[in-house]
């Protein structure tokens, strides 16, 4: 099937999209800086409102996509993600995390990360107190620690009985999920004066081999920045997109004069080429420029995207049309 273009894209859009009442005077004060967050899933709506604040409040973009992203973290309900996100096979939650700041061209990552609820903000410090851009596992975690963070016990009762289930089930999937566990909050962020910030954090797939790292932690795949051109940011199937460098390249596409919208087709378009299961797997991305212009596009119908829109001094949740239809 023929991708759909960019005009039946963005009206698709505008049709789903459903206002959700997150006007506040902060809000309204962040948006005459015509600051604009993009984020992926429906708890990218709260991870924007807070953003919105915390710009509001005088705190940079970095800071704002941080906080935006913490709030999701912290959520126990949000199964995917920090708290109360599921583990791997072992019955261990491992967090990924990375951000990155378009002027300074730095991003910090944080891979296969134990008992700190957190990781965009150790990712944040590894990217600002270290000359490293990514730190894994147990280093990970003692570098957290020395940085003051808490380790806790990510486990919730909900993952703990999900682990439970899916381990004593005979015919256990093994390494993949359903479509209900595999999420990934990825913000993208432009303050109105030319800055751009990506930032992603995931516990990735549930049940993993203890050690998988996919594309949400990668600088380039799970998110990227440039003031130049734009953000991007990636939720999916990390394991086949990180073979794509997606974010990278629709960065790269904006870098060339595209809109945000045609980079996130053509990102769907090069994957389509050789990409497994593409009428069934899940391929999502979002972007935005500097101007504060967006783009979002998963590659089918089966497993849409919803992402979070947040700029006027209100957010939206809005679904994207997709690639293939
Ligand atoms: N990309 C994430 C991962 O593969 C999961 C997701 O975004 O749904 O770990």
């Amino acid at each position: 099937m023929e991708p759909i273009d960019r005009r039946t894209f963005l009206a698709a859009g505008a049709a789903t999209a459903a206002s959700l009442g997150t006007a506040s005077p902060a809000a309204a004060k962040a948006d005459k800086s015509g600051a604009v967050f993009l984020s992926t899933w429906k708890w990218g709506v709260h991870a924007n409102t807070r953003a919105a604040e915390v710009l509001d409040g005088g705190g940079s973009l970095l800071d704002a996509v941080e906080k935006g992203i913490n709030v999701v973290e912290d959520d126990p309900n949000v199964m995917t993600v920090g708290y109360g996100g599921l583990p791997n096979a072992q019955g261990e939650v491992e967090l990924d995390a990375g951000i990155m700041d378009g002027t300074t061209h730095r991003a910090g990552s944080i891979c296969n990360l134990h008992k700190i609820k957190n990781p965009i903000s150790v990712a944040r410090l590894v990217m600002e107190r270290t000359r490293h851009t990514t730190l894994a596992g147990e280093g990970a975690l003692q570098f957290a620690i020395a940085m003051g963070f808490a380790p806790m016990q990510l486990l919730t009762p909900k993952s703990l009985e999900a682990w439970l289930k899916w381990r004593s089930t005979p015919d256990r999937k093994s390494f993949w999920i359903d479509g209900e566990h595999h999420d990934t909050i990825g913000m993208v962020a432009a303050d109105g004066e030319g800055k751009v910030v990506a930032g992603c954090s995931t516990s990735g797939l549930a049940w993993k081999i203890p050690g998988r790292v996919a594309d949400s932690p990668l600088v380039g795949c799970g998110y990227y920045a440039d003031d130049a051109a734009g953000a991007a940011s990636a939720t999916g199937d990390g394991d086949v997109m990180t073979n794509y460098c997606t974010s990278a390249f629709i960065v790269q596409q904006m870098a060339r004069g595209a809109h945000p919208q045609e980079a996130c087709e053509e990102c769907m378009r090069m994957m389509a080429r050789s990409a497994p299961d593409i009428h069934t797997d899940m391929y999502c991305v979002i972007a935005i420029n500097p101007r504060g212009e967006i783009g979002a596009a998963s590659m089918n119908s089966k497993q849409p995207l919803q992402y979070a829109h947040w700029r006027g001094g209100s957010g939206t949740l809005e679904t994207a049309a997709a690639f293939l239809g």
